[in-house]
């Protein structure tokens, strides 16, 4: 048995704060443990003999003694009722002494219980109080409230719909199936599911046997990883974008999902990848169409181009200067056809430069006599300084000298009779710039960069357009570009004269060699050749005849035919030393009729030289692999069959 010293000695050391009050309803302190001391800042004395509810009345003036009458009440019930009574938590400031002395309250928030103690005979001797301080769980708690308030506030006032969500599974384990445990304001607006809470997908959408979705949110609530996608709602017909992440224990299936309705944008994103698609398609007809419009415009001016030569060559009543200037308007619708395929084939990638190691002087002095007649005709004065050691570049000859010729082209257009054109180049280690300037009308501030767009004219605009389709300085640029370089215009202003600067790496190393010259050819003259037995095949009768006619006064001897059945035929009938065959024919091609005419035993030596409107690298590549020797880019005139004719001759000793 304990003694009564023991019994306080355990009274005493408890942890738990313990008072015993006498069993009334106005209850007096009979003894209180030093932990109810400790945690109530009072002394024994201060409390033993004392009524409770006069140590302990409204804690502060200013609140109202709620706490003092549950207690009140507690007591009471344990006393009526003679069983222990557990009050809910208290909220009981205590009054703390401060480090400076002074006195103030501490917010504190207690549980109690009131325990009725009963004598051997079953008389009720005392109420047991114990208290324990819970201000911290409640602190805690309150704080979780306010975090949880906060984002349920945020959730709820969110135009995002956000759900959580629980995996459902058939007796085989598998998800098929998902209720929504949770759903935000916005989630009607952004599904357009009414009423969803509780409910699942099947439930709500009936016809949809889908089970993607409760696939994929329960690999979310297995995996714990996160879900971010763009996706189509199928049972609903819209689009969302998607943030699921898992919540709870894996094993309760729940995923929380963040989404958002994205079908208007789509729509706008898909409708602009249309747009762009329709763009390149048009742009691609465009470019198509620019390629087929120069072809065909080239095919009748081969007869035109040969007419005006048989004239001449016939001492025809033309005079001189209606002869000059037919051929010079001839040779600018040449080359604004040339432009134009050349725009066309660059935009669709066809074009392939021959690089090589060139002198830039080359290119220039090239540029200069296919410039000069139009720059003397305009009486403009031209200034060419170029250093006299060979700058080399590794370039294709012939762009190269079509840039600057372009550049010297343009200068003299657009410059009035009687003005300055001057070429500089200057020079580093690594490059080369060349700048071709003129006293012309010059370039506004705000058109210098956009002369080298497709289509462009300034001077259309300013009611100055000098014949042209505004593409030649967008392949000026194209081309030097694809050498590695950049152009750019430059100009003090209207009237002031312009500046087209193109800049070129120069070639590492090693000597330039010039490119092979081709001898000048006898413009005017007659094919000098003895005579030659030729098939002429082209289904453009005019082109045929007028070719034939050209050849005939020559002295050679000539049959023309007009489609390729015609041509092997003819061919069977005598051996010719030379055929000359269009390649788009009707029944066969050039290319087929090639190809027959190599396997036919009377034309092993005919020489073959197919004539067309295409003349890229392809199409003469093409042309060699069916059979041709040579290829005529139409309109062939007489420098082209010279060209021809002299590349024939020892062919017939084989
Ligand atoms: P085109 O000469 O066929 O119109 P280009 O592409 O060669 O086309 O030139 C585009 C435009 O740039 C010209 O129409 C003209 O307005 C302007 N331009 C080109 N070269 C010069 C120049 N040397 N001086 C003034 N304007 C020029």
């Amino acid at each position: 048995m304990l003694s009564l010293d023991q019994i306080e000695a355990v009274f005493n050391s408890s942890t738990i704060p313990t008072a015993l009050f006498s069993p009334s309803d106005d209850p007096v302190f009979v003894a209180v443990n030093d932990a109810f001391l400790q945690t109530s800042t009072r002394t024994r004395e201060e409390l033993v003999g004392t009524r409770l509810f006069a140590a302990f009345g409204a804690p502060q003036e200013s609140l109202e003694d709620s706490s003092a009458t549950a207690l009140k009440e507690s007591i009471a019930l344990a006393i009526r009722t003679g069983k222990p009574q557990t009050m809910p938590a208290q909220h009981y400031p205590i009054k703390v002494r401060q480090a400076d002395g002074s006195e103030a309250y501490e917010d504190r928030y207690w549980n109690a219980v009131n325990a009725p103690v009963f004598d051997a005979a079953g008389r009720l001797i005392f109420v047991l109080h114990y208290t324990l301080d819970i201000t911290s769980q409640v602190k805690a708690q309150q704080e979780q409230r306010a975090t949880s308030e906060l984002y349920s506030t945020l959730i709820a006032s969110m135009d995002d719909g956000f759900c959580i969500v629980e995996v459902l599974y058939d007796e085989a384990g598998k998800p098929v199936d998902y209720r929504f445990l949770d759903i935000n304001p916005a989630f009607e607006a952004q599904t357009g599911l009414k009423d969803a809470r509780g409910k699942t997908v099947r439930e709500l959408v009936p016809d949809s046997n889908d089970t993607h979705w409760a696939e994929l949110y329960s690999s979310v609530a297995l995996t714990g990883r996160p879900l971010r996608l763009v996706e189509e709602g199928s049972p609903i017909g819209r689009w969302f974008n998607i943030y699921a992440t898992r919540v709870g224990d894996p094993k309760q299936g729940k995923v929380a999902v963040l989404f958002s309705d994205v079908t208007e944008s789509r729509r706008a994103r898909d409708d602009l990848r249309s747009l762009a698609a329709d763009l390149a398609t048009e742009n691609r007809r465009k470019t198509e169409f620019l390629a087929t419009l120069a072809h065909e415009l080239r095919n009748p001016l081969a007869p035109i181009r040969t007419g005006l030569e048989l004239i001449q060559l016939a001492g025809g009543k033309l005079p001189a200067r209606v002869h000059e200037m037919m051929d010079r308007q001839l040779n600018q619708l040449v080359h604004l056809i040339d432009d134009l395929l050349d725009i066309a084939r660059i935009n669709s990638g066809k074009v392939q430069l021959k690089r090589e190691r060139i002198a830039l002087q080359d290119a220039i002095a090239n540029a200069v006599d296919t410039a000069l007649p139009l720059i003397a005709a305009a009486g403009h004065q031209l200034d060419v300084s170029t250093p006299d050691v060979p700058l080399v570049v590794h370039a294709d000859p012939i762009r190269l000298a079509q840039v600057f010729s372009n550049l010297l082209t343009n200068a003299a257009k657009y410059t009035p009779a009687g003005g300055n054109i001057g070429i500089t180049v200057q020079h580093d280690e690594g490059g080369v710039r060349v700048a071709v300037t003129d006293s012309g009308i010059g370039i506004p501030a705000d058109a210098l960069t956009g002369v080298f767009d497709m289509f462009s004219q300034v001077s259309r605009n300013m009611g100055r357009a000098q014949g042209g389709l505004g593409i030649g300085l967008s392949l000026v640029r194209s081309l030097v570009e694809m050498h590695g370089g950049a152009v750019h215009a430059e100009s003090p202003g209207e009237g002031k004269g312009s500046s087209f600067v193109v800049e070129l790496p120069l070639a590492t190393g090693g000597a330039a060699h010039a490119p092979a010259s081709a001898e000048p050819s006898a413009v005017g003259q007659l094919p000098s050749r003895s005579s030659l037995k030729i098939l002429v095949a082209d289904d453009n009768v005019d082109a045929a005849e007028t070719f034939t006619a050209l050849l005939e006064i020559g002295g050679h001897e000539v049959d023309v035919v007009h489609d390729g059945r015609q041509a092997l035929e003819q061919a069977q009938s005598g051996s010719y030393d030379l055929a000359i065959l269009d390649i788009g024919m009707p029944g066969l091609s050039g290319y087929e009729v090639a190809a027959a005419l190599r396997t036919m035993p009377g034309c092993v030596h005919t020489f073959l030289a197919a004539l067309t409107g295409w003349g890229s690298e392809e199409d003469q590549a093409r042309a060699r692999a069916a059979g041709f020797d040579a290829h005529l880019t139409k309109p062939a005139g007489l420098d082209d069959m010279n060209c021809l004719l002299q590349s024939l001759p020892d062919r017939r000793a084989q």
